[in-house]
């Protein structure tokens, strides 16, 4: 048996992105996990194309709800969790995207270490990467950004807070995550520090699934464009990148290829 399928299969519990949607996108070690669980608990945002490619042997459960109820808490999940390795199931825990980005991983971690189960982290393409390559982009790009900011647009506080000052400065890139509730404020936060109106903002949401949509606006077109786009899927902000002209071209392209 390969080394890294032997640390998937052995420890109890693996927490694995899933990527962010495009079962092509999975990695590797994300299928092998996925093929060799006993359950798969996964998070509402993990594409169904996903859920298809577990084993004959794997169960399935939700830790977005159970059944028609309503959305279960992070300790409901943390007792899934440790529950079902303590019964001796390898437990895969699925994330979207990267199980490291916003995705409430230390909790589970803090959990499982408590309850003295082993654990592997499967690290995920998180959906930043997927957006920008559907924008045809960079994330850094040499003389204009030197570094890039995953932001949240919301905490538990409500809408997340951030140096907006350093933000608004010309050539500035974040993805910003679960911000379209948030895209006024921070729209508001970063004129107010002083972000030229025109800097384009590009929303792209459900990035690499099939019925992936690409939206630009800038920064002062924002929150009616937002509101126009009527978008009921999982979206992130581009700030400060707009889609290359060609860019549209690309996935079919890639796809003829293979
Ligand atoms: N761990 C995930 C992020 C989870 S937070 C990752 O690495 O991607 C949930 C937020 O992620 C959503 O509100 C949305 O902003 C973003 N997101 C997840 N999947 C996405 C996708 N396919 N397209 C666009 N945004 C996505």
């Amino acid at each position: 048996m390969p080394r890294d399928l032997h640390t998937i299969t052995t420890q109890p519990v693996a927490f694995v992105g899933a990527g962010p949607g495009d079962p092509d996108l999975l990695t590797v070690k994300a299928l092998r996990a996925l093929q060799a669980a006993d359950v798969v608990i996964h998070d509402r945002l993990v594409s169904a194309d996903i859920l298809t490619l577990v084993g004959p042997q794997t169960r399935l459960r939700d830790a977005g709800k159970e059944g028609f109820g309503p959305s279960i808490t992070q300790g409901d999940i943390n007792q899934m969790i440790v529950g079902e390795a303590l019964t001796g199931a390898r437990v895969v825990r699925l994330k979207s995207g990267d199980p490291t980005v916003f995705g409430r991983l230390d909790e589970e971690l803090d959990a499982v270490i408590e309850a003295g189960l082993d654990y592997t982290i499967v690290p995920g393409l998180t959906s930043a990467s997927a957006a920008v390559a559907a924008l045809g982009q960079s994330l850094t790009k040499r003389g204009r950004n030197t570094a890039v900011r995953l932001i949240t647009g919301h905490d538990m506080q409500g809408y997340a807070d951030h140096d907006w000052r350093a933000l608004a400065r010309e050539g500035e890139v974040a993805a910003i995550y679960m911000a379209k509730k948030a895209a006024r404020f921070i729209q508001g936060r970063l004129l107010m520090h002083g972000a030229t109106p025109s800097t384009p903002v590009t929303i792209v949401e459900k990035a690499s699934r099939p019925d992936q949509r690409i939206v630009a606006a800038t920064l002062a077109t924002l929150p009616a464009i937002l509101a126009e786009a009527d978008m009921t899927g999982p979206a992130l902000l581009m700030y400060g990148l707009a889609p290359r002209e060609t860019a549209q071209m690309a996935l079919p392209q890639v796809q003829e290829m293979i």
